[in-house]
């Protein structure tokens, strides 16, 4: 595991994450030996059955399974029975966060990939004197569109890019504006509304938008919105991270497309079903 670690440090240092963050090793032995890692955006009770049906020796997460304090991992609860099976397998458990969302390449390079975006620059860069600042490190991304569409087309395009989800693509604002510079930013990014208005583009895509904050924005003539499954903005991120991995000798990489929308990132909400719609059927 030691090279697999060291390949994910090197890429995200754990020190680039948030304050309030918590990445790296969350259980596991260093030094056992990793065959097979599967990669996931959350650590739930579907995806560690895919890392046991694999034989799976590890699994890479977005989100920290362990994020606030705890004084029980008991089985009786939801994060204790993850933990007892992933112990009793053997499957060790890393998280690589905000240090792979600032990271440059990082989680928002990839989703501006699906786009095609050009001339790529930070969306928010760390504040001066943050371990993260430096380089083209940053949240989220802003880049130009390979060809200007409407709003309308480009919601039908994102929902074409991006993972499939019951979710959807949701937008606001008008939908004949024309967008040639796009910000995105994978994951929640109410926080960063301000920053896509001051980067002056035409439209933002982003996560978890909430009713207010965004019909604020949109009231202050700020770029377009567009709204996606927080996973679905998360996902193309496990690729990159799949080929960081493969780096390390004699490791090989699965990927999990289990759509997960829900997790850490996001305040807890009911748990709605986005892989069978029908389900009331
Ligand atoms: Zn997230």
């Amino acid at each position: 595991m030691n090279d697999v670690v060291a390949e994910l440090e090197r890429r995200y240092p754990p020190v680039w994450a948030e304050e309030w963050d918590r990445v790296g090793l969350v259980l596991g032995e260093p030094d056992a030996p990793v065959r097979r890692v599967l990669c996931v955006v959350d650590v739930v009770p579907e995806t560690v059955a895919e890392a046991l049906a694999a034989e799976a020796d590890m699994i890479v997460s977005h989100h920290p399974l362990l994020l606030r304090g705890v004084s029980s991992v008991a089985p009786t609860t939801f994060k204790g029975r993850i933990i007892h099976q992933l112990i009793r397998a053997g499957v060790a458990l890393y998280a690589a966060h905000t240090n792979a969302d600032v990271a440059s390449p990082g989680v928002s390079d990839a989703l501006a990939a699906r786009f095609g975006l050009t001339g790529l620059r930070p969306l928010q860069r760390p504040a001066p004197g943050s371990p993260a600042h430096g380089d083209d490190r940053g949240f989220g991304r802003v880049g130009e569109l390979p060809e200007p569409m409407t709003l309308a087309e480009l919601t039908r395009h994102a929902a074409a890019v991006l993972p499939v989800t019951s979710w959807g693509v949701r937008a606001a604002g008008d939908p004949g504006r024309m967008v040639r510079t796009l910000a995105v930013s994978g994951g929640s990014g109410d926080s960063f509304l301000g920053a896509a208005t001051a980067a002056g583009v035409d439209a933002f895509l982003t996560a978890d938008l909430r009713h207010h904050p965004a019909g604020e924005h949109l009231a202050a003539d700020g770029p377009a919105l567009l709204d996606a499954a927080h996973w679905a903005t998360e996902r193309p991120w496990l690729d990159d991270l799949a080929a960081l991995l493969r780096e390390a000798p004699g490791v090989e990489t699965l990927v999990s497309d289990l759509d997960t929308t829900r997790g850490p990132c996001t305040p807890p909400h009911p748990l709605w079903t986005t892989r069978s719609p029908d389900r009331e059927g």
